[in-house]
Order: C-alpha cells, then structure tokens, then sequence
C-alpha cells in the first residue's frame, strides 16, 4: 500500500521549522508495511494546497496531510480538501459541547468565536478526536481516494497517529489482502574508529549481509551503523537483523558499545556500578561536558559523586592540587597535568575512578606544537592509570564534543580491559 504526504505551512518552506512531520509519518509507516512514496511541502495558500492534494490523489489515492487545522486565518486545509471533496461543513454538535466545555475546563474566560471553525466538518467525514489539542484530526473517503488530515502540531500529530490512524491504515491494508512487508532498523554504535577504517573493517562482511544494508552515519558521538531490513515480513526482518548485528558485533570488538539510543555515558556507569566504582571528573576544555552526559542518565548518583571545572591554570592548582611547576614546565595541555587533574579529582571528592580532560578548543590559544584541536585525556580506575593524546578535527563545538566522549571511552577501555 503506498500513500503520498503533504504537509502545509509557510514556515516549512521558509526553513524556520523542519518538517519533522513527514519524517515521523514515514518512520512510523514503513514499521506497519506502508510505503511513502512522495513527499510535498506547500504553503499556506488554498490553491496550492488544492494542487498538490488532487496530485497527490491522482497518483496514489491515498494522501496524508499536516498543518492548517487551527482556527487562525492561515489555516486553510480542511476548507480546501472539503471543497475538492464536494462535502459541505456542517457543525459538529458534539463537537463543539466537547471544545466548549474542554475551555471551559482548561481557559479562562468564554471560547473565543474562531474556535467555533473547529467544529465543523466536511460532510460525511470521520472525526480523529485531538487528545492533545483543539484541532481534531479528519478521514475523507470519496471516489477521489482518501485523504487524512492532521493538526501540524508535532506531538498533537504523533499521538493522533500511533493512536488512531495507524491502526486504521493496517487494517485497510489487511484487508485488501496485501502481506505486511515493512521496513525495520537497527543502529550499532560505535566510537573511536573512523567511517573509513570501519568501513574497511566491514567490507567483505557488508556484502555477505542477507536482506539488509548497512547505512554509516558519522557524528560527534561516533560512528553509528544503521541496519535496515526493507520489504520482508516482520518476523523475518527481525530474524535477518538479528543475524546481521550480531555477526558485526563481533567483527567491531570494542570499537562496538551499544545498540540504538544507547549513550556511552549509561554503558561507563554501568560498568562502573557493576565494579562498585566511584567517580569524579575534572574538565577543562569540556568545561562540564562529561559532568552533563553523566547526570543526563536516570539514576547516575549511586556512582558520580561530582566534578570540578577547573578552566584557568590557578583553578587546576588549587582546586585540583596541579603542581604549579608542571603546569609551567608541561603545559596546561599536556599528558602530565592531565593525569594530575584526574589524581587530584579523584583525591578531592574520594572517588575511586576519576577522568581529566584538558585541550585547546579553539579557535584561539594554539601555541607552537600545540595546534587547536590539541587534548590530552587522562583516566584512572583505582591504582590502573591510562593517559592519551588526541589531535581533533573540527570547530569549538566538535573538539569539544568529541574530547567528552573520547574521555567516557578512555574510562570505558581501563573498566572492560581489552
Ligand atoms: P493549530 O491548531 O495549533 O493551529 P495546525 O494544524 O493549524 O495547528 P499549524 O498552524 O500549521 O498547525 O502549525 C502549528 C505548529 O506546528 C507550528 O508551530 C508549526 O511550526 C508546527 N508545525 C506545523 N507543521 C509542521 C511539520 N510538518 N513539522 C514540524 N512542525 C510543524
Ligand atoms: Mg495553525
């Protein structure tokens, strides 16, 4: 079954919102064997909408619209999809008790007049009730084909469609006779290896793969391996997937550390909880980076007893016990003083783990032999000490995001020893 989407809104087209709905209907679609063929964005503006929905029609007979629900006076697509449809609005009574004694509930003051619009409804049109909001969603059928329309309100949207037109497009499709054949994903994370040097890694295995590709997404974080398993049952893309990723698990050894969303900063607790670990971090360059990955996951304060920034020379050597000499001698930046920071952190708050970042951000401060991009991380886990040098690519944001998880995985490497 294949169906068309159009979203409407001149902020789309402007650039100002990304269409984050059409990328959700297809996601959620394809999971239930429904293909999106196309794809339009089209202004606020009735004509247009007009066009690109009787394209839409003409082509695949069912469309998918978002946007233009509201009451305002650029909301336009329901007048014009009841129009194409010949179907006359007529007030929803119950519609209308609904709103009014949702605002009644919810608002101060009596409903404004504009939301009156709301409750009218092409003439034999299915109502989709908005738990979310005011603007309910509709299903016309007619012998032009079938059109859904939906409030533009992202997460108004996503619940309206899990919730009802999900299921309503499944068992249309059931009940044409036509099999599931859906579209799975699943993503290999991976960090510290480069898409090329993983990419050679895999080579000979990717083309072995049954029914799936293999998609290499570089990011800060790392390298994500997207799997994708097009066209299959669900139960048999669920089975070549399974083959799949466990087969390059085992080629991606420890360069591999978690599937989907997992964040390397829930692995290193885990580990570190598992050993019964405390642990500290001292940052400089990061200026609290690895401190905000760590308390970002559920439940990190049985293993992460604090931090210190500790950005200016001073602060290394007070707050953190950095022999001024070697700061002098070595460098802030330097292979040394980051060990130092990681002691001293570790000493300060009585943790049995610690991390030390320090680097040159950029875009200023490179020195001779210190260019930007410079950092030196330091990890310790009890009485096994590991230090490195990295040299990284990109702006502020990049050395700075990559320095974070390059110091998870230096902590992650001395708690799973290689
Ligand atoms: P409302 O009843 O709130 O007016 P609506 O159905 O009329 O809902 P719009 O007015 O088109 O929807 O958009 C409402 C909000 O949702 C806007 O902030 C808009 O930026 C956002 N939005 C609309 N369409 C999309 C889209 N395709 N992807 C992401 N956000 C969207
Ligand atoms: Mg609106």
């Amino acid at each position: 079954m294949d169906l068309e989407v159009v979203t409407v809104g001149t902020e789309l087209l402007l650039g100002f919102t990304i269409d984050s709905n059409a990328a959700d209907i297809a996601r959620a679609l394809a999971e239930v064997g429904v293909r999106v063929v196309r794809r339009v964005t089209v202004a606020d503006d009735e004509a247009a909408i007009r066009d690109a929905v009787a394209g839409a029609l003409r082509r695949s007979g069912t469309v998918i619209t978002t946007g233009g629900l509201g009451p305002t006076s650029d909301d336009r697509t329901k007048r014009v999809v009841a129009r194409l449809f010949q179907a006359p609005l007529e007030l929803d009574e119950s519609y209308l008790e609904e709103l009014t004694h949702r605002f009644a509930q919810f608002k101060r003051g009596p409903m404004p007049p504009s939301n009156r619009s709301q409750a009218e409804v092409p003439q034999g049109a299915t109502v989709l009730p908005n738990r979310r909001g005011t603007a309910p969603g509709l299903i016309l059928d007619g012998p032009l084909g079938t059109v859904v329309l939906m409030p533009g309100v992202p997460h108004e949207m996503r619940v309206m469609l899990n919730e009802q037109v999900l299921p309503l497009l499944t068992a249309r499709r059931e009940a044409s006779g036509e099999p599931a054949l859906v579209i799975r994903s699943r993503t290999l994370r991976t960090t510290g290896v480069t898409e090329s040097g993983l990419a050679s890694a895999l080579m000979d295995a990717e083309g072995r793969l049954e029914s799936v590709s293999v998609a290499y997404l570089p990011g800060v974080a790392g390298v994500d391996l997207r799997l994708t398993a097009r066209r299959l049952s669900a139960s048999a893309a669920e089975e070549a997937l399974d083959r799949a990723s466990h087969h390059l698990v085992s080629l991606l050894g420890a360069r591999y550390y978690g599937r989907d969303d997992t964040d390397l900063a829930a692995v290193v607790l885990d580990a570190l909880r598992r050993r019964d670990q405390t642990l500290a971090v001292a940052e400089s360059c990061t200026g609290g980076l690895v401190g905000e990955r760590i308390t970002a996951i559920p439940g990190a304060s049985d293993v992460f007893l604090g931090g210190t920034i500790a950005y200016a020379n001073a602060s290394k050597v007070r707050d953190l016990g950095v022999p001024a000499a070697l700061l002098e001698s070595e460098g802030a930046v330097s292979e040394a003083v980051a060990l130092e920071m990681a002691c001293g952190v570790a000493q300060r708050f009585r943790a049995t783990a610690a991390l030390g970042v320090t680097g040159i951000a950029g875009p200023g401060g490179a020195t001779p032999g210190k260019p930007v991009g410079t950092v030196w991380l330091a990890g310790k886990v009890q009485h096994r000490e590991r230090a490195v040098g990295y040299r990284i690519p990109g702006g502020r944001r990049e050395v700075r995001g990559r320095a974070a998880q390059a110091a998870l995985d230096l902590l992650r490497g001395l708690l799973v020893p290689e």
